[in-house]
């Protein structure tokens, strides 16, 4: 039977249990909603004593299918007020699943203020231990130290100063295939709650652990098979395809074409150091760097897609891992700068705070608005971030994220969705992925509806991005992502999935093999959907209307180069997409 290790941060008190029968089936982000929806107050403060985090590994984590080393982590989100559902790729879920651990749930805050604690969870057990030695240290520091103490195989989670602070772009750290403090359930300030309840890391040694039970070997060896065979046929995700050989920033030059690469705060759709900052050229300076560069990375053991890169200096020595599209764009063209040795600074500090990049890039952006930095000046950008490392009034503010920061500067054009600013895709020349951003239990978020499959590469079919009938397309993405974000798999599966019908059969019945259930390509939409349902529950109770299923104002009249076109999807086009 696997358990839920349950924290109390306030008594700090450890208690392993039975996962309940209800739960039986759910991995990843269907069981932390699960539980947080079982558990959670929707009203209550997120930073206070009632709201929980909780982590779990998704249903075929730990095994050997293909790119299926997610962590799930879930609470109530400091940045939007609803539901938060993050995910990472890290061998730290892997050894979670394979310690036998369905789900970690965090809860309470400690009675004594500015103490922080560490939980070391292996085969004996797992123990609350004194961790103020790591408080105020960048997380680039922190981490050798830790693997030092406790073996370099074992897995780590970790928030940084900013969750120290209780910043609400805090994000949650893990650790990659070499160690690095590089992986993150970045989005909604999860690192925040985690830091009002004083836990600072997690260490999972699996050694001598039994590994994840499979209950039909026969079916789940068919499935991975099947899954992985669409994986490497894919051009996308196959070996030296799209991804593999650019990583995901392949799609700087795609998005710039199409005219929806956000510019400058979302001021463009076009941005003139595109090609400076593609994946083209990321691969370009690996090579040329040598040393440390390198593409077709990967975050966790077992992944076939292998989509990330250790970025060099130019000495060759290693500057960041790794320069995602997200990343690239969120300190690249969103704050004008053309220069990837820049943005692979900015991306360090990132990452050394423990914050999310795509919310840290949007900040940035908007105080360039706000006139404190000129747009495309990478050293105040640098000088900014660092004022969220030392923690100074201004750096509080923006650790908080655009949102907040666009308050406090006066800043009208904000780009973001219930409080969370969006990423690198710009919704009035993409429409469904605006519906997507709209509707979105989750606020702006790509990876919630990945529309931009049909709308922008062809893959699923295809769609004309500037088409506003968008409801269904968004819903369909969004209960496909749910049912994906449920099983384990890394997302960018999804290519795969929708056009190959083995692809998604093979996820299924990998589950089926794990679970012993005799699920079909028809559950992937009960799933997704019940996942849905789930977070838009909390989000009623937790005061959401459809009001706030709407892109920001701004977006409505001011036209976007170079098409020059509004969002104009009407409001009944954005309420049909969860309409019952
Ligand atoms: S495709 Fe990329 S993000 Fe996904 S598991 Fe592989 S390396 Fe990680």
């Amino acid at each position: 039977m696997k358990q839920i290790i349950r924290v109390d941060m306030t008594q700090l008190k450890v208690t392993a249990e039975d996962a309940p029968e209800k739960y039986k089936y759910m991995g990843g982000r269907w069981l932390t909603d699960s539980i947080i929806c079982d558990e959670v107050d929707p009203t209550c403060h997120p930073l206070g004593p009632y709201n929980k985090v909780v982590f779990a590994p998704g249903i075929v984590t730990g095994t050997d299918a293909p790119s299926s080393g997610r962590i799930s982590v879930g609470g109530k989100s400091p940045l939007t007020g609803g539901i938060k559902e993050a995910n990472a790729g890290t061998p730290f879920a892997q050894k979670l699943a394979r310690l036998g651990v369905k789900a970690i749930v965090i809860e309470g805050v400690p009675k004594e203020k500015d103490k922080y604690w560490l939980l070391k969870m292996d085969k004996g057990g797992t123990k609350l231990h004194k961790a103020d030695e790591w408080m105020g240290k960048g997380l680039y520091e922190v981490f050798p130290s830790l693997f030092d103490k406790f073996g370099k195989h074992v897995g780590a989670e970790a928030i940084g100063v900013a969750g120290e602070k209780l910043m609400t772009n805090a994000g949650i750290c893990f650790n990659d295939i070499d160690n690095r403090p590089s992986r993150y359930a970045g989005r909604g300030g999860l690192g925040a709650v985690l830091g009002s309840k004083g836990l600072k890391f997690i260490i999972v040694d699996d050694k001598s652990s039994k590994g994840v039970e499979i209950l039909d070997q026969n079916v789940f060896n068919k499935g991975t098979a099947k899954l992985a065979k669409a994986l490497r046929s894919h051009d996308i995700t196959k070996p030296g395809g799209a991804l593999n050989t650019y990583g995901t920033a392949v799609l700087v030059n795609i998005m710039n074409e199409a005219g929806g690469y956000p510019t400058r705060n979302f001021r463009e759709g076009r941005f003139e150091g595109a090609a400076a900052t593609s994946g083209e050229a990321i691969r370009n300076i690996c090579k040329e760097r040598g040393g440390a560069g390198m593409t077709g990375h990967t975050c966790h053991p077992g992944c076939i897609i292998q989509c990330s890169n250790v970025y060099p200096k130019p000495d060759g020595t290693e500057h960041v891992s790794c320069i995602e599209y997200e990343s690239d764009w969120a300190f690249g063209a969103n704050c004008g700068i053309d220069d990837l040795d820049v943005i692979a600074e900015l991306i360090w500090l990132s990452n050394d705070y423990g914050l999310d990049t795509i919310e840290a890039g949007g900040t940035i952006a908007v105080v360039m608005e706000a006139g404190l930095a000129e747009f495309g000046d990478g050293a105040r950008a640098i000088e900014l971030m660092k004022e969220i490392g030392k923690g100074t009034p201004l750096g509080q503010i923006l650790g908080c994220g655009a949102a907040t920061t666009g308050s406090v500067f006066g800043v009208v054009r904000v780009p973001g969705v219930k409080g969370q600013n969006m990423p690198a895709y710009e919704p009035r020349a993409v429409k469904g992925i605006g519906v997507t951003y709209a509707t979105s239990p989750m606020g702006a978020d790509h990876t919630a509806g990945y529309t931009i499959a049909p709308e922008i590469l062809g893959v699923g079919g295809e769609a004309d991005p500037f088409d506003t009938k968008k409801a269904e397309l968004a819903k369909n993405m969004q209960v496909e992502t749910a049912y994906i974000d449920s099983t384990g798999y890394c997302l960018f599966i999804i290519f795969a999935v929708l056009d190959y019908p083995e692809g998604l059969e093979g996820s299924v019945e990998s589950c089926n093999g794990v679970l012993g259930t005799n699920w079909t390509t028809d559950d992937v939409g009960r799933i997704g959907s019940e996942v849905i349902d789930l977070e838009r529950s909390f989000n009623k109770a937790a005061g959401f209307t459809k009001a706030h299923d709407r892109l920001p104002e701004f977006m409505k009249y001011e036209k976007l180069p170079p098409h020059n076109v509004v969002f104009d999807v009407p409001d009944e086009e954005l309420d049909k997409v969860h309409a019952k």
